[in-house]
């Protein structure tokens, strides 16, 4: 049996050698604590629970939903970004349900990428823009990220040769990982670029609602002309705890909404219909559950900061994300290297920075969505290993 050309094209799994140096700590009977993953650990909101019970009691639920989602759905989405963004969006043709955004991030380069196509997208970022490309049978240019910049990518670095070759721009603020934010000047540049390039852009704002200290992230289709070019993809999963239950949308520019949808059709039936009403019930609902969660989340960043300071990393507390980013102490080049001592010595698993680009070298990764309990067992035996004890 010979696999495809795109799965033996799949990246090596950067973290194998630190997943062989977990087995082996817990199999010396060490209790490992991985803050490695961004999943949230709180539970999805009562009354969103609840809608999901009485809609799957519902027998209109049990059949086939529609690729695109129930009308009800697409309303809601529209209302939301009309409160949340102040942007009115048509739900006939300029909304799409996803089963996750993870699933429209993955199938929109099918609709965009040809063979040898280009797509633009940064180091680091999460890798699945990249692999997607790849499946579609494009390119990837990775622009790299700086700390200087706020990471933030400087379009200008892309030479007219690759932009005029460019299909697609991928940009996700906030951003996974390095909880950096953008404002509405970026944005306006990001839209200007590719205007006059003739791309597209796909912004990811799975993070649109993990926010700290007040601040509001922007969506991309608040900037003037964003309609034109940009297709955004915002999910309940981060903002509603509902990773569990794969409800997403795309929303924006109508022809890319519209062939996104396409070409869903042809491999999905969409996002079971009682999931579609718990959205609905998460979308329209009270805003208080999200502000418990980001005063949980706020709080154990600032443990998180502190803690990691004392370990002698550089960080800058993120205003938004489920993360927190660190610079490696002066000295320190391979983060891979530095997590790995990490585990050894603490038990702690940190994500390097490297898996997510060669540009995230000298960084690691840390997430916020342990339990308070863990996670400060966690920050706690990291404070003593600091401190050398
Ligand atoms: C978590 C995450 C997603 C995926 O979210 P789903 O809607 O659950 O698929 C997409 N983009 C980024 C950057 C993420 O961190």
């Amino acid at each position: 049996m010979r696999l495809a050309t795109r799965v033996q094209q799949l990246p090596p799994y950067l973290f194998a050698r630190i997943s062989e140096l977990i087995a082996e700590k817990r199999a010396e009977g060490v209790d490992v604590i991985s803050l490695g993953i961004g999943d949230p650990d709180l539970p999805t909101p009562p009354h969103v629970i609840e809608a999901l019970q009485r809609a799957a009691e519902d027998p209109a639920n049990h059949r086939y939903p529609e690729t695109e989602g129930l009308p009800e759905f697409r309303e809601a989405v529209a209302r939301w970004y009309e409160r949340r963004h102040g942007v009115s969006l048509d739900p006939e043709t300029e909304v799409v349900s996803l089963i996750g955004s993870k699933e429209g991030i993955g199938h929109l380069p099918l609709c965009l990428i040809d063979p040898g196509d280009l797509a633009i997208s940064t180091s680091p970022g999460y890798p699945v823009y990249e692999v997607a490309t790849m499946f579609a049978g494009g390119e990837t240019l990775a622009l790299p990220l700086r700390e200087e910049d706020g990471w933030l990518p400087r379009l200008d670095e892309v030479s007219d040769a690759d932009a005029d070759r460019a299909q697609l721009l991928w940009l996700n603020y906030p951003n996974n990982p390095t909880g950096a934010i953008a404002d509405h000047a970026f944005f306006e540049r990001a839209v200007a670029w590719a205007k006059q390039h003739d791309v597209a852009i796909a912004h990811d704002l799975a993070y649109s609602d993990v926010c700290f200290d007040g601040y509001e992230a922007p969506s991309i289709l608040e900037v003037d002309g964003a309609r034109d070019v940009a297709i955004e993809f915002n999910s309940l999963s981060k903002t509603f705890n509902m990773t569990g239950w794969r409800i997403a949308m795309a929303v924006g520019n109508a022809d890319l909404v519209g062939v996104l949808r396409r070409v869903k059709s042809n491999l999905d039936s969409g996002v079971a219909q009682a999931v579609q009403q718990m959205a609905i019930a998460a979308l329209d609902g009270p805003r208080d559950a999200i502000d418990g969660h980001n005063a949980i989340y706020q709080r154990r960043r600032d443990r998180a900061v502190e803690v990691l300071r004392e370990l002698g990393l550089h960080v800058d507390p993120p205003s938004a994300s489920l993360y927190v980013w660190a610079r490696l102490p002066e000295g320190e080049r391979s983060s891979a290297d530095y997590a790995g001592r990490l585990v050894e010595e603490t038990g702690v698993v940190v994500t390097p920075g490297v898996s997510y680009g060669d540009a995230g070298e000298g960084y690691i990764r840390i997430s916020l969505t342990l339990g308070d309990d863990r996670l400060e067992e966690a920050l706690d035996r990291l404070s003593r290993f600091a401190r050398g004890q």
